[in-house]
């Protein structure tokens, strides 16, 4: 990265003898969608917390466009934020809430006034200036706090966990519409999420975190196929783990041997439901196996389909069959069924 919009120098945060980030090291770029992802606890919130200014640091440096920002005021700071919970003034008219930030920044009325209709037009709210906070439904009181925060066209747009209250629907539409709200305005874009869905659907980099350190940044692709630890393998996606065993230069799990270069010892095999193929398997197939359905879960077009494999020491696997495909076979609880895996995109930690 030539030069980082955001740069975080050994960011680390301790409540009393906790640490809640070791070390932070990361660089963001001008322009881009970062997410920042992992499980309850893991420091997330603390450190987008820590970008803002609403959190000090106990060590390390942040600089935002070249200018070292570790000890200022969030006022004194060039970003718009939005949290999970509304945060609106119930009190105030969607425009007064609007131009918080603006009357702050003493803007002449008329101008502001501007800026709340075009900041309104923006998050596909046209005309709501009257309106108050409870007339609104959270999907469209999360419009109105996002317009809020883009409304001093700030360099960086914070964003913690903003869709998690909404419903399922509103939440797809939502991140969909921020992503190409971003993308149009170019804003620099920090989101806390603990939805994997959600971080690999709008982000260009996800930042995965557990216990306080970053365990892989990368882009979606790469997060997914390329999973840095076992805890990413597992935490982003779904994950079949076999136990397995490495022994002069071959993979061996089951009846399955496999090439594979490693010192010898115990080892776990990784593999996504979607790399297990039902189809086409053709005679000399390699890396086929059969397996015994012993559970379907219908999710609509497909299903998840729980299988035991004696050829695989009676090891459990989930695979994703498409419902035509189980109908056009007649598989049903009970059925067998030949199975291939990808070898190249097993994983083995
Ligand atoms: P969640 O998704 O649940 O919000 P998170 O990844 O955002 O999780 P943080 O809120 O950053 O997690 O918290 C990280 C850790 O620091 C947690 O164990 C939390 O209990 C602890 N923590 C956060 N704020 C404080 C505080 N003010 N005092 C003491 N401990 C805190």
């Amino acid at each position: 990265m030539p030069q980082a919009f955001l740069d975080l120098r050994q960011v680390r945060k301790e409540f009393g003898s906790f640490v809640a980030l070791q070390g932070i090291d990361l660089r963001i770029a001008k322009g881009e969608f970062v997410c920042f992802l992992g499980p309850s606890g893991c420091g997330k919130t603390t450190l987008l917390r820590i970008i803002a200014g609403l959190e000090v640091q106990t060590s390390g440096h942040i600089c935002q466009q070249q200018r070292d920002i570790s000890l200022l005021p969030p006022a004194l700071r060039d970003y718009g934020i939005v949290f999970q919970s509304y945060a609106l003034f119930p009190n105030l008219s969607v425009a007064d809430n609007v131009a918080y930030g603006l009357v702050n920044r003493k803007v002449a009325r008329a101008d502001s006034a501007r800026r709340v209709a075009e900041l309104l037009q923006l998050v596909g709210l046209p005309g709501s200036e009257k309106k108050f906070p409870g007339q609104l439904s959270g999907g469209q009181q999360q419009r109105i706090a996002l317009a809020r925060a883009l409304a001093t066209a700030p360099g960086l747009l914070l964003l913690d966990e903003p869709l998690s209250a909404l419903d399922a629907l509103e939440r797809i539409r939502l991140r969909q519409e921020l992503r190409t709200l971003q993308k149009e305005l170019g804003v620099t874009t920090i989101m806390v999420t603990h939805d994997q869905e959600e971080a690999l659907s709008v982000a260009d980099r996800i930042v995965v975190m557990n216990h306080g350190v970053i365990e892989q940044v990368g882009t979606p692709l790469e997060i997914y196929r390329e999973p840095a630890s076992p805890f990413v393998a597992d935490f982003v996606g779904k994950v079949n783990v076999i136990p397995a065993r490495l022994s002069q230069g071959e993979l061996r799990f089951g009846n399955m041997v496999l090439p594979h270069a490693g010192d010898d010892r115990e080892v776990r095999v990784y593999l996504r439901p979607e790399d297990v193929l039902a189809r086409p398997i053709a005679p000399g197939d390699l890396h086929v196996f059969e397996a015994l359905i012993e559970k379907i879960e219908f999710l609509g077009s497909y299903c998840h389909v729980h299988v035991v494999s004696p050829a695989l020491d009676l090891q459990r696997l989930v695979v994703y069959l498409s419902l035509n495909f189980l109908s056009e076979q007649s598989l049903q609880v009970g059925s067998r069924l030949a199975l291939k895996l990808l070898p190249e995109r097993i994983k083995v930690f």
